[in-house]
């Protein structure tokens, strides 16, 4: 989608630390790390926030969390644990409307969030 960071980092038209890509989806360090190990995995599919997502969407989704999994354990802090986080809309701090999980990982977090 047209003026989509996430859309544009997918098509590689803005550059981004990549650490993954398939034909369904994109995973690349944050910007503004909030952990030892923050990466956003992103489907190329633009989809604003999780309320979009279909029922056609079912399996994408299932193979971010699979992804998501996978780079935990590439990174090393799936034993320890790590986070797959999808913020939504004002009150839970989405900003970028591109429907993306967090992995969070490599420190002790607490919970419940802030
Ligand atoms: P949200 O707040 O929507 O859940 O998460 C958006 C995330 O995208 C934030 O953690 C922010 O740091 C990250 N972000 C925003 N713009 C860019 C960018 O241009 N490049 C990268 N790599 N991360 C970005
Ligand atoms: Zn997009």
């Amino acid at each position: 989608m047209t003026g989509c960071i996430f859309c544009e980092i997918a098509a590689r038209n803005i550059p981004a630390r990549i650490v993954y890509e398939d034909d369904l989806a994109i995973a690349f360090e944050d910007i503004n790390p909030q952990a030892l190990v923050h990466i956003l995995i992103v489907p190329r599919k633009h989809i604003a926030t999780a309320l979009e997502i279909g029922d056609a969407d079912q399996a994408l989704i299932g193979h971010l969390f699979q992804m998501g999994a996978k780079i935990a354990q590439n990174k090393g802090i799936a034993e320890k644990g790590f986070r797959l986080v999808m913020n939504t809309n004002a009150d839970a701090g989405q900003t970028v409307f591109h429907i993306h999980l967090h992995l969070l990982g490599g420190r002790s977090m607490h919970w419940p969030p802030g």
